[in-house]
């Protein structure tokens, strides 16, 4: 399992035809793409079911949704089921992105019954944590990320924690074109990996891809990509585009 990933978070962007034109020119690029580094792409919910079919012989690209529920099946009128993303081939699911706690209320129980339920499938849960603004100045911003893992993530048993991508994702620097500094970011990343070491044991704290997000592009990501604990990102507006992609897949 590589810890290199860099994951392209669509969110509700992109018409059907943009979005099915994007995934071509990706398709077209697989040779600019590393082979040592997991390609996870997590278009609009709507169109994973013919992004699967289009990504059934391109082993390379991976396939993640941006929200899932935590039941399987039954009356939840437009929920998003982690058994029927799995039976489309899905192999990464987002899961706590700010904006969903921020326009959902999503809270912690929330989040570790959605990761608990992704994981039963086998989808890999790409969990995000991160701080606004005034708690990155209040200076609390360290036990404040910690405490987000904590509360969704520690109740795993260790072959389950051993499967999640963590995004550390400062709220502060997400789509506001102001990325954290590579010190900061490896900062928290390395907490968030002794935080595992010292809860569960050093052999799954390496396991895990502990990634960056927040306005992270194809100028800044090779700083970021070089520090120690900082397996990859998650993009955001950066994945829109297949150069700018591309360009942050060969930053490592
Ligand atoms: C995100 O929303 O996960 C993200 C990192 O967005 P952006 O790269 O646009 O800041």
């Amino acid at each position: 399992m590589t810890r290199k990933i860099v994951a392209g978070n669509w969110k509700m962007n992109l018409d059907y035809d943009e979005a099915k034109l994007l995934l071509k020119n990706l398709i077209a690029s697989k040779d600019q793409f590393p082979s040592d580094v997991e390609v996870v792409i997590c278009p609009s919910a709507p169109y994973i079911s013919a992004f699967a079919e289009v990504l059934r012989d391109q082993d390379w690209i991976s396939l993640g949704s941006q929200n899932n529920y935590f039941i399987d099946e039954g009356a939840f009128t437009g929920e998003i089921s982690p058994k029927q993303l799995k039976s489309l081939g899905v192999k990464f699911g987002i899961v706590g992105h700010s904006e969903r706690r921020d326009n959902f209320d999503e809270d912690y129980s929330m989040l570790s019954k959605k990761v608990k339920a992704l994981l039963k499938h086998n989808v890999r849960p790409i969990f995000c944590c991160g701080e606004q603004l005034q708690v990155r100045d209040s200076n609390v911003y360290k036990e404040f990320v910690m405490k987000q893992i904590q509360d969704s993530l520690f109740k795993l048993k260790p072959e389950e924690l051993a499967q999640l991508v963590i995004a550390y994702e400062p709220i502060w620097a997400i789509g506001t074109g102001k990325t954290a500094t590579a010190d900061q970011a490896q900062e928290i990343h390395h907490l968030i990996r002794s935080r595992i070491a010292s809860e569960y044991n050093d052999k799954i704290a390496n396991q895990v891809g502990i990634i960056y997000g927040g306005s992270c592009n194809a100028d800044n990501a090779k700083e970021l990509f070089s520090q120690k604990d900082i397996d990859g990102g998650l993009i955001g507006g950066a994945s829109l585009k297949t150069e700018s992609f591309t360009a942050i897949a060969n930053s490592f």
